[in-house]
């Protein structure tokens, strides 16, 4: 140790560690609730300023000054990114950075071993954790940064539908063969028999990273637009891994726990969003989504079933109703209707009416998407009710408002087997005694298939942007109230 922290004991960087990886914990402890959430994200980035800072100064690897710098810059960065990224982009800006995770920790762990045991003649034994550690940290960090990329491509429209081939998973076998076995080749050290030096040995690494940064590709080019939101939170589980495993090259202990962190928490979201949507984790990477186009069935579906309503209607069936479901969807993100949604709620139960909104785990495009912009629009979290909840008390709900959901409303993941979306949990809004489907066409939602809710007896489609539907039904209410 050199530099401003000079004369320091190690104990002091031990504690320093320490102290992130608990503001870690804590913070991930405090996004577990709406309520905590955000100051749970100022725990978390404290934790990791601290991490940061203390491991640039204490290995001298940056001036003060510089580092403050940096810091500077980066949080212009962030800042900017944050203000200028709407909400529905959410998920590809966090996959861009799961993929910088992974690069960098790539980039890395392959630096170091250039760094240590590189030079030129060099026939020093490589401890054979680190160069397991390195050969997993280029695999994982390698397939993250470009299955990321090529997931947010998808996810932002650059990249479309999902390109298979006859043989594509022999393909992928054999790329996956030719990283383990540069990885084998890394970990056996030829070197270390005398016969090949060191630095000789250490472009393998680079052609480890090649051939996974080619499966990286192949993993996620065949996998549809429906899935991808799953495969982000995959990634960001693996951006962790690799964050951590290239802890171990470094013999960082704040990188280790950090990444161990990002890596089992990524892995639970996966989990849940996977069960969320009815899919099993080897179907998303393996198996396809299958996006059916809205066909000659839609229209059979919805010919003469349909019945519209208006902003005037809507508010005739609030008057008498004493219990009203609210239930949001990705449309209400687009349209930006949350504060107008919220208005609506407001008045309602200052009438009197019970008010709440019933929450789909995966409605919108991402998890906690709902929550978060009801939040903002200062929705009480008591009023936020999650699936298992609402679904038991739509029989004695009045009326029901959808607005800008449509797959996690669709009642054919019960009632239809070949539906792609068969056995999906989903809201029962239709055992209410009236609807009204807020959207502004009868075009399907994500999973691209029609809606039989739409053609009930008991449903009205009330046309039209969210947020302007629901504000002239704002205006509708407060004209005769
Ligand atoms: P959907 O994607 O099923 O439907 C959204 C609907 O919103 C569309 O049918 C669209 O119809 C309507 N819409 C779009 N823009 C507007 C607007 N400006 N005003 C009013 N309506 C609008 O959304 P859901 O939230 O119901 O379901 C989410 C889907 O995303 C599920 O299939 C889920 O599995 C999937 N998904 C979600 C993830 C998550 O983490 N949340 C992750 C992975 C997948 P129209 O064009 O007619 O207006």
């Amino acid at each position: 140790m050199a530099g401003v922290l000079g004369g320091l004991p190690d104990s002091v960087l031990s504690f320093a560690y320490l102290v992130a990886a608990t503001l870690f914990v804590l913070g991930l402890r405090g996004m577990t609730h709406p309520r905590t959430a955000a100051r749970g994200n100022l725990v978390s980035a404290a934790g990791m300023v601290l991490a940061v800072g203390i491991t640039v100064l204490w290995f001298d690897i940056l001036s003060p000054l510089v580092l403050l710098a940096a810091l500077l810059v980066g949080a212009a960065i962030g800042t900017w990114l944050a203000v200028r990224v709407e909400t529905t982009e959410m998920p590809q800006l966090v996959g861009l950075f799961n993929g910088f995770g992974g690069g960098a920790s790539a980039l890395v762990a392959g630096a170091e071993l250039v760094d240590r045991f590189g030079s030129v003649g060099s026939t020093a034994i490589v401890p054979y954790d680190v160069t397991a550690a390195a050969a997993l940290a280029g695999i994982i960090g390698a397939v993250t940064f470009w299955g990321s990329l090529v997931a947010a491509g998808k996810l932002h429209g650059l990249l479309e539908g999902s390109i298979r081939y006859s043989g594509e998973q022999g393909v992928k076998l054999v790329v996956l063969l030719v990283a383990v076995l540069a990885g084998g080749y890394l970990v056996v050290q030829p070197g270390s028999f005398g016969a090949v030096p060191t630095a000789d040995w250490v472009p393998v690494y680079w052609l480890l990273v090649f051939a996974a940064s080619v499966l990286g590709v192949l993993l996620v080019v065949p996998i549809g637009g429906a899935d991808m939101p799953v495969v982000i939170a995959l990634l960001n589980s693996l951006s962790g891994l690799a964050a951590a495993t290239t802890g171990f090259v470094l013999d960082n202990s704040a990188l280790i726990i950090a990444g161990t962190l990002v890596g089992a928490s990524g892995f639970i979201l996966t989990t849940i969003m996977c069960r969320s949507m009815n899919r099993s984790l080897a179907d998303v990477l393996f198996g396809g989504f299958e996006e059916s186009a809205p066909g000659g069935e839609e229209v059979d579906i919805y010919e003469g079933h349909v019945m519209s309503t208006s902003p005037e209607e809507v508010e005739m069936l609030l008057d008498t109703a004493r219990r009203v479901v609210i239930v949001p969807g990705y449309g209400m993100a687009v349209g930006q209707a949350q504060h107008a949604v919220a208005e609506l709620a407001e008045l309602l139960v200052a009438d009197g009416v019970e008010v709440v909104f019933g929450i789909h785990p995966v409605a919108g495009r991402m998890p906690g998407h709902m929550n978060v912009l009801l939040a903002e629009a200062n929705v009480p979290y008591e009023q936020m009710k999650e699936l298992e909840e609402v679904n038991p008390t739509f029989p004695g709900t009045d009326v029901v408002i959808v607005t800008g959901a449509n797959d996690v409303v669709n009642p054919s993941a019960l009632t239809d087997e070949s539906s792609p979306i068969a056995g999906m949990p989903v809201l029962h809004v239709w055992e209410a005694e009236t609807v009204v489907v807020n959207k502004r066409s009868l075009s399907p939602g994500y999973a691209g298939i029609p809606n039989p809710l739409f053609a009930n007896d008991n449903t009205y489609m009330l046309f039209g942007d969210a947020r302007e539907s629901m504000q002239a039904l704002v205006s509708e209410y407060k004209r005769n109230h």
